[in-house]
């Protein structure tokens, strides 16, 4: 592990998904806490953990004639809370249960796989971390929160 600022990744993997908001007509919106302390992580873990989110969100926008990803940062107690917000039609309630589940998709043969959030998961717990969902249709919400251990 290394000190890192999240942000760098975080915009790290924004640029690797660019073209994916362009084709997809997704509106961007960024609010970083700029004065948060950097994480003791596994830098390339991380971004693999933003890119399923991100990945995850872009596809639920595909309906969308046009959409809003927000991605917000704050301090939340011990902890930095990442926040990944999209209005897209949202995670069904009897469902919600079983998206972390590997293998569970609800995407056609060929366009999922089912292990992203499982991979999540796994990643944000070997940071001592949690990862939360809060969806309702058009606005849905996966919250990740990444211990601050001061120098
Ligand atoms: P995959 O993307 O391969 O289907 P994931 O583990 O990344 O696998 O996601 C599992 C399921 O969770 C998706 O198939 C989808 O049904 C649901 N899901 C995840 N993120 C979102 C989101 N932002 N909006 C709506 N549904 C979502
Ligand atoms: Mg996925």
């Amino acid at each position: 592990k290394e000190y890192t600022d999240i942000h760098s990744g975080i915009k790290n993997t924004l640029t690797m998904l660019e073209y994916k908001f362009k084709k997809g007509n997704v509106k961007l919106v960024e609010d970083y806490d700029v004065t948060l302390p950097k994480v003791k992580a596994f830098v390339g873990e991380l971004n693999q953990v933003w890119t399923n989110l991100l990945d995850n969100a872009l596809d639920a926008m595909e309906v969308n004639s046009q959409g809003k990803l927000e991605i917000k940062t704050i301090r939340d107690g011990g902890f930095i809370k990442v926040s990944i917000t999209d209005d897209g039609p949202g995670v069904p309630d009897d469902i919600q249960s079983q998206i972390f589940d590997p293998f569970f998709t609800t995407k056609e043969i060929g366009k999922g796989t089912g292990l992203g959030l499982d991979v999540v998961t796994r990643i944000i717990r070997q940071h001592d971390g949690s990862v939360e969902l809060d969806s309702i249709p058009g606005k849905t919400t996966f919250e990740v929160r990444l211990p601050i251990d001061d120098l």
